[in-house]
Order: C-alpha cells, then sequence, then structure tokens
C-alpha cells in the first residue's frame, strides 16, 4: 500500500481529544484498567498513530481483533498491555507468549492445540471468553468453563489465566431489556467460579450507560474514545466528548464555468452561469462513498457541496465564490465558526460512522495534531 505524503489530502488525530475522551472514561468508571480498541486500522484512524496518541492519553492497555495488528503495534514500540478480542489460529501461541500478547479463547480445543505449540519460556497470558447472548465467540455453559477454568489451573507451565470477559450487543441501546439478559446470563454462568485479576465486560455502551451494574476495574473501550456517543448522542450532554479525527483536503484546481456544463462521469450535476468549480484530490479510491454527493464541505469558513458523481481519486465542489488553489476543504472537523461532524458525515453517506471510518483506505496519510 503507498501513502499518498505527497498529496494534500489527510486525516488529522486530535492527541488533545485522545486525552479528553480518555479522562471522561476514567471519570464515568473509575477504571484502574483502560483498553482502548484499536481493531481495523484503529476504526480506520490509523493504527499506529492511534497507538500512539492512546499511549500519550495514558490508556492502559490495547484490544485489537487479530495478531498481526498486535505484532505491528509491538514494533512500533508499544509496550503497554496488548489484548486480542478475536480468536487467533492456536499455532500462533508461542509468538503471542514471547510478545506477551493476551489470547482470547472459546474452547478448551484450543488450549490443547495451543499448548503442543507453546515452548514453556513465557507463559501464554489467556483471556477466556464467554458468550452471554451475543452469539460470537465464547464458552457457552458453566460445565464448560469449569472444566477450561480447571485446564488453566493445572498448566501453569504454559497458560496464566488473566482475564475472563464478556460482550454485549445491545449495550448502547436505550432499551436496556436485552442488557439486563445478558447480564444475567453472565452470573449464572460465572458467580463463585474463581476469577481472574482481569474481568471485563463494558464496551462503550456498557461504560458510560451502565457502569453502575457491572464491574468496571478493566474497561474495553472504541467509540467513546474516539470522540462519538454509541447511541449517536441521544443520551450524554453535547460537546461532552471531543470528536478525534478530522477529514481534510486543498482545492488543485478552481475555474468558473458557464451554465449547463456536465460535470464528473455520468453528468449527474450542470453548471449555473458563472460557477465556480473546485476540485478535490480525494474519492472513492479513498473510501469517499459515492453517496455523499451533496454533502457540504467546508471552504474558507463557508459550506460547499460535493458536486457531480464521485470519482475515484478526485470530486468537484460548487464554491459560494472563486478561491485560490490551495484552499483547506474540511470534509470532517472545524472549518471557520463551521463543523461537520463525522455522524453528519455518515448520516449523509446513509452508513454507519464505524462502517465509513473503516473505509478510509491507508493511502490517506495520517497525522497526528495538537
Ligand atoms: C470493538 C470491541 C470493543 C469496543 O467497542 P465500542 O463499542 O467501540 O466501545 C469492546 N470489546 C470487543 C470484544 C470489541 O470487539
Amino acid at each position: 500500500m503507498v501513502v499518498a505524503l505527497t498529496r494534500p489530502t489527510r486525516i488529522t488525530i486530535s492527541q488533545a481529544a485522545v486525552t479528553h475522551n480518555t479522562q471522561i472514561v476514567r471519570d464515568a468508571t473509575h477504571a484502574k484498567m483502560i483498553f482502548l480498541a484499536l481493531k481495523a486500522n484503529a476504526y480506520g484512524f490509523g493504527l499506529i498513530e492511534m497507538g500512539h496518541a492512546a499511549v500519550n492519553a495514558g490508556v492502559d492497555g490495547i484490544g485489537v481483533a487479530v495478531l498481526d495488528e498486535a505484532l505491528a503495534l509491538r514494533e512500533a514500540g508499544i509496550e503497554v498491555p496488548i489484548m486480542i478480542m478475536g480468536l487467533v489460529p492456536a499455532r500462533y501461541a508461542q509468538i503471542m507468549a514471547e510478545n506477551n500478547i493476551m489470547a482470547t479463547i472459546s474452547d478448551l480445543t484450543w488450549l490443547q492445540t495451543a499448548k503442543q505449540h507453546l515452548a514453556g519460556t513465557h507463559p501464554l497470558l489467556i483471556n477466556v471468553g464467554v458468550d452471554t447472548g451475543m452469539g460470537r465467540i465464547g464458552v457457552r455453559s458453566r460445565e464448560q468453563l469449569i472444566e477450561l477454568i480447571d485446564y488453566l489451573a493445572q498448566n501453569q507451565k504454559w497458560f496464566t489465566y488473566q482475564g475472563i470477559m464478556t460482550h454485549f450487543s445491545e449495550a448502547d441501546s436505550l432499551d436496556n431489556d436485552y442488557f439486563h439478559y445478558q447480564l444475567a446470563n453472565w452470573h449464572a454462568l460465572t458467580d463463585g467460579l474463581p476469577m481472574p485479576p482481569m474481568v471485563h465486560m463494558a464496551n462503550s455502551g456498557a461504560a458510560m450507560y451502565h457502569a453502575d451494574e457491572i464491574p468496571t476495574e478493566v474497561v474495553r473501550v472504541g467509540t467513546v474514545l474516539y470522540g462519538v456517543e454509541p447511541s449517536r448522542g441521544e443520551v450524554l450532554p453535547d460537546d461532552y466528548l471531543k470528536p478525534v479525527l478530522g477529514l481534510e483536503s486543498e482545492l488543485v484546481f478552481v475555474k468558473q464555468m458557464p451554465a449547463n456544463v456536465g460535470i464528473s462521469y455520468s453528468h449527474k450535476y450542470y453548471t449555473h452561469e458563472g460557477e465556480w468549480i473546485g476540485t478535490v484530490p480525494i474519492g472513492y479510491g479513498d473510501g469517499i462513498s459515492r453517496t455523499l454527493q451533496g454533502f457540504e464541505v467546508l471552504v474558507n469558513g463557508q459550506k460547499a457541496p460535493i458536486v457531480g458523481q464521485i470519482a475515484m481519486d478526485q470530486l468537484m465542489v460548487s464554491l459560494p465564490s472563486e478561491m485560490p488553489v490551495g484552499t483547506k476543504v474540511t470534509f470532517i472537523g472545524k472549518n471557520g465558526a463551521l463543523e461537520n461532524t463525522l455522524e453528519a458525515f455518515s448520516t449523509h453517506a446513509g452508513l454507519a460512522p464505524w462502517v465509513i471510518t473503516t473505509s478510509l483506505q491507508e493511502r490517506i496519510k495520517r497525522e497526528l495534531i495538537d
């Protein structure tokens, strides 16, 4: 993947916002360990940039989905605890053990296979997944859980029983019934069993809306630390969380048009007399959904709609007046007195915020600011 360092299109990561949001989570949960979910290239924000921002902000650990993400963070010099929240094939157990990376498991077979691949030099940190109603990964019965915990106790040369977790499928919902159903399952499955040092179940929704009902000494959050309210602005006060991500570019070409000229592929837009059209070097090849046609970007503190079909590497905007090449174009973030939020951007696109951000290609450079 080539990163376009010379193109004036960039994603900005606000360190100040990450630090602010970390403090919000700390205050809301009194967590001793905040794990930040950095999976999928840090929700598309940029794995290494967000990894450094997280450590600078005092985040205590990092959660990823796959081993390669964990190893990339270790290679970048990030030394905080890392847990892999998805399942890694057991044959990679020794690599995880050597790099002090915690593996999540769902069954005994995984442990038995992993043991054959472990050298016994470093015990592998184990996080036991419990499925209380997400239906994704994790142990589903108390008997299997007891068996697993026994096995860990008998194989301490190979494994360290470090964590146990579950995951809520509706913690961000304003209807709490399913949350409470899962929590009751958790108690039925785990009450009275030996617990490891880390007992964790709070994603952002659970951390922000249910902190008084569940253990929150260890939390695993993504959404809130990225500055987005789990239930999309329905509960928390405005400006409580600070947006972390900015997306901006520059005008690379500006021209004044006569009336009725078609713009871009398939001529989905025709100019009016004297209209100023600016070209911006970003397109669907960067992850800008074509459904963003009509979205108003910000230039010079004013709104400018995206006009015509969005091309792979470029798109056009209708400018309120003549503006010089090099003028900043803000897709997400502040420009003058105006601000485009990620939520507004994704609402216009008709997609969830994380569907948008995880589509932002690695070609776009990421820069840590503030
Ligand atoms: C992604 C993820 C999280 C964080 O979820 P948010 O809702 O973004 O806070 C927590 N736990 C697991 C297992 C995850 O996969």
